[in-house]
């Protein structure tokens, strides 16, 4: 296809939607942006206009500003950009997120924003769109990505939560604050009480509020600093984010057994630097079954890959007789600012082997 007809151009703003004349999580400022969902390398500040489905918008408000400028749209529900159509559909990453739909003459583009296809009761599931061109993430676009089910991983988790409190410890879990660790919050209640309560650092308290606003059932939390006493904390799991680990924040716990939850943590290499007692795999983007599934769903004859893994994608789609070839995006969670705070987590981005990925609420 040549890239004058294409309806989205990488730009060094981002990626650009020719005829419509707007962005679609854009790197730098630009006048309209429409977001996939809330992430910082997704959601940047400084846009003048922002598009986003209306949980990404609060969670938008929250992280960006109260002030921003944001039009909220349900799923499905079209908006007309200069002769654009353009309408938002479930991603199944984190609350809020979407896949971007876009029909312009008769060509219908989609651009996947982060996916995963398996379902989790803190968002709405992955629908697959039909397309003439896919845009998809591929952040863990290599064969030995293959996940387990959710709900072993979660009775695993658990069993280690109910280990450290027998033996008089705190269970301390790093997760990327928005969308993970509500996945395991709901995750966990749904195996029923645990051995004692669950407390949450301020990061992750702020994002579950937002989450409960948008009527996602989590149980209740306490935070570390509303007096929890000594005896309950060392049977307590403790929500942080990844940036948490080390932190004088920490040290009021006591004794405590630490564990980092991502999908990174399949590689052992990964697990050993972080300096954790134990990894467990579980991430909020497909695996490779899941990424070749959501593929074939879109009936995409055009794919374009980007956001993590891409060159093995890419062979592979080009050997089932696609027309696949790599986008250059800036979608890797290396922005120092947000990683703090949000999803992004450089550190264990970078000790993950060549070609460079993004760890983005891996
Ligand atoms: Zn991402
Ligand atoms: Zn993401």
């Amino acid at each position: 296809m040549e890239v004058g007809r294409d309806l989205v151009q990488v730009r060094p703003e981002g990626l650009y939607c020719v005829p419509g004349d707007f962005y679609i999580d854009p790197w730098r400022p630009v006048a309209r942006a429409v977001i996939t969902h809330a992430h910082a390398d997704h959601a940047r500040r400084g846009h003048g206009a922002y598009l986003a489905h209306g949980a990404s918008a609060a969670l938008l408000r929250a992280r960006l500003g109260a002030d921003i400028a944001v039009q909220a749209v349900r799923y499905g529900e079209v908006v007309d950009c200069q002769g654009v159509r353009v309408s938002l559909h479930p991603a199944g990453h984190v609350l809020g997120s979407a896949q971007i739909r876009l029909e312009h003459r008769g060509k219908v583009w989609v651009v996947s924003g982060d996916y995963k296809v398996e379902g989790d009761a803190t968002c709405t599931p992955f629908e697959p769109v039909r397309c003439h061109t896919f845009i998809t993430e591929s952040t863990f676009g290599l064969p030995l990505y293959r996940w387990r089910r959710a709900a072993d991983v979660l009775a695993d988790i658990r069993a280690w939560w109910c280990g450290n409190a027998e033996a008089g410890r705190a269970s301390v879990l790093y997760a990327y604050a928005l969308g993970k660790a509500q996945r395991l919050l709901a995750g966990l209640a749904a195996l029923g009480d645990g051995p004692g309560p669950i407390v949450v650092h301020g990061a992750v308290d702020a994002v579950n509020r937002a989450y409960l606003e948008a009527g996602v059932t989590l149980p209740p939390t306490r935070r570390l600093d509303g007096g929890v006493e000594p005896a309950a904390l060392r049977r307590a799991l403790v929500l942080a984010p990844p940036a948490a680990q080390g932190s004088r924040w920490l040290r009021r716990l006591g004794a405590y057994a630490d564990a980092m939850v991502s999908g990174w943590m399949q590689l052992r290499g990964v697990r050993r630097r972080r300096g954790v007692d134990a990894g467990f795999v579980l991430s909020d983007h497909a695996d490779w079954p899941g990424l070749l599934a959501a593929i074939a769903a879109s009936g995409a004859s055009d794919v374009r890959v980007t956001h993590g893994q891409v060159a093995p994608l890419v062979r592979y789609l080009s050997e089932q007789g696609l027309q696949a070839q790599a986008l250059a995006t800036r979608f890797d969670g290396e922005e120092g600012a947000d990683a703090a705070d949000s999803d992004v987590d450089v550190s264990v981005a970078v000790d993950a082997p060549a070609p460079p990925v993004g760890g983005d609420g891996a």
